[in-house]
């Protein structure tokens, strides 16, 4: 049984970063990672690309203009911010600032030109994660099997998979999506794990001199 007046040490926020190549189960993983845990919000990108079907606005993405884009780029507004597929894609600063000064979690499906903008700005508290699809077969399969796509779309798709997989050595973990619910799995520990970071747990210092009698 657990005793009712322990209280939660507090924590600093981290940064999980998801990134693979289009078809590794990337979104979809994150999906159930943040219906399944509410201390982990999203960082909802900014994007010029045109939205898909189903996709929401302030959502999925804030679909902005380019002129838009570019206004924030000159206010220093982006944390990161890369070209992928012609279009332009930057995660805005504020929202992410206040999630960590209120110690949430904050979650990033960028690519890995974003991934490495956030190595040089924010290191310490970044947690980064790379998904691989269990074969190229398998990628070409899940790639094709996206409808929404037209052929032409798919095709650059693939051959920008290569490139993207090409630096998944820039990151703390690396997960197989070959089985769905294993990949889950694997992704929880590694937030769970993270969260219990000694230096990431701020309250620890005033918790252990309470326990020895120093507090
Ligand atoms: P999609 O157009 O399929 O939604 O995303 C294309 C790629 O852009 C994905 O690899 C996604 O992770 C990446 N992406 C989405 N938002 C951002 C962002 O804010 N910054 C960066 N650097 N990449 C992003």
């Amino acid at each position: 049984m657990t005793p009712k007046n322990i209280k939660k040490i507090d924590r600093r926020g981290l940064l999980l970063v998801l990134s693979s190549p289009s078809g590794a189960g990337k979104s979809t993983l994150s999906r159930l990672l943040l219906d399944q845990d509410k201390n982990i919000t999203l960082s909802v990108s900014m994007t010029t690309r045109k939205p898909r079907t189903g996709e929401v606005d302030g959502v999925d993405y804030n679909f902005v203009t380019k002129a838009e884009f570019e206004a924030l780029v000159a206010e220093d507004g982006f944390l990161e911010y890369a070209k992928v597929f012609d279009n332009d894609y930057g995660t805005p600063a504020a929202p992410v600032e206040l999630a960590m000064k209120e110690g949430r979690d904050v979650l990033f499906d960028i690519d890995w030109q974003g991934t490495q903008q956030l190595t040089q700005k924010v290191a310490k508290d970044l947690v980064r994660v790379f998904i691989l699809p269990p074969s190229k077969d398998e990628l070409e399969r899940r790639l094709k099997e996206r409808a929404q796509d037209s052929a032409e779309v798919v095709a650059k798709r693939m051959s920008k998979a290569s490139e993207e997989i090409s630096h998944w050595d820039g990151y703390d973990y690396i997960i197989v999506n070959d089985d769905l619910d294993k990949a889950e799995q694997q992704l929880f520990s590694i937030l769970q794990a993270e969260r219990l970071n000694r230096e990431r747990q701020t309250g620890l210092v005033s918790f252990v001199h309470k326990i020895i009698g120093e507090g």
